[in-house]
């Protein structure tokens, strides 16, 4: 469903991304893991188009990302993305965040689109709260409802970057069980993260960056038992 082919990025003079190769099949799940900077926000942030390539291919559901306008549209319709700070509408109720995209962008009535958000909160376990605004809840639920913001678009790819490394501990299982929910219901998911419990409950492969490039991929429990490169193994030692 996402193909990402010799993909370069670079900000000025400096290269984020120096041919990465990654493909996501669907259903699948990966998660991206890997030291501060070496490009794992950059790349899932080409795969939804918020930065563009500067050299090689992204195709997401069939279509190349380019800069012709319609197109991205179309992409970002069909992909959900959750961020390390949740980016709620502080103006907006729980419902009315979660109401927003599928009217302004699906085209749904207001009716249908509550419909949906209840039936997606409710998954998500939070209708209760609904009809209160992101400021009167906890970093968790705010997540939590960031999620479920992104799955009323009914999306066909989760990208998740770090969603719970802003989150006080006690929150953290919260959110990560709510992931591992999505997962099971067999959506297709590309995860920062360093939560390395998930990563083996749940990834299909772990895929390790340095330095702007991919240097490891393997399933989680080879790469948690044996990492081939001196690179990952460094990284393992410092965060497990
Ligand atoms: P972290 O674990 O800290 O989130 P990361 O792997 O997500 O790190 P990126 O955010 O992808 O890393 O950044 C990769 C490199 O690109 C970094 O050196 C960063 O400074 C640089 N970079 C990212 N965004 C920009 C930008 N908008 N302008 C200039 N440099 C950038
Ligand atoms: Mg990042």
């Amino acid at each position: 469903i996402v193909t990402v082919e010799n993909v370069v990025k670079r900000f000025g003079g400096f290269t984020a991304l120096s041919d990465v190769n990654l493909s996501v099949r669907a259903g699948e799940k990966i998660v991206l893991c890997g030291p501060s900077g070496s490009g794992k926000s950059t790349l899932i942030r080409c795969i939804n188009h918020i930065e563009k390539h500067d050299g090689g291919r992204i195709v997401v559901d069939g279509i190349e990302l380019s800069d012709r306008m319609s197109d991205i549209n179309d992409v970002r319709r069909e992909v959900g993305m959750v961020f390390q700070s949740f980016n709620l509408f502080p103006h907006l109720s729980v419902v009315e965040n979660c109401m927003l995209a599928p009217i302004k962008v699906r085209g749904l009535s207001r009716a249908e689109a509550h419909e949906r958000a209840i039936g997606v909160l409710r998954k998500v376990r939070i209708h209760d709260q609904a009809s209160k605004y992101p400021g009167q809840l906890s970093g968790g639920q705010q997540q939590r409802v960031a999620i479920a913001r992104a799955l009323c678009m009914q999306p066909k790819i989760m990208l998740f970057d770090e969603p719970t490394s802003a989150l006080d501990p006690e929150m953290v299982k919260e959110v990560l069980d709510t992931m591992v929910e999505l997962a099971r219901d067999g959506m297709t998911m590309v995860c920062v993260t360093h939560e390395m419990g998930f990563a083996r409950e749940v990834a299909d492969r772990v895929v390790f960056m340095d330095r702007g490039a991919i240097v490891e991929e393997a399933d989680p429990e080879t790469f948690f038992r044996a990492p081939r490169t001196e690179r990952a193994r460094a990284f393992l030692g410092q965060i497990i």
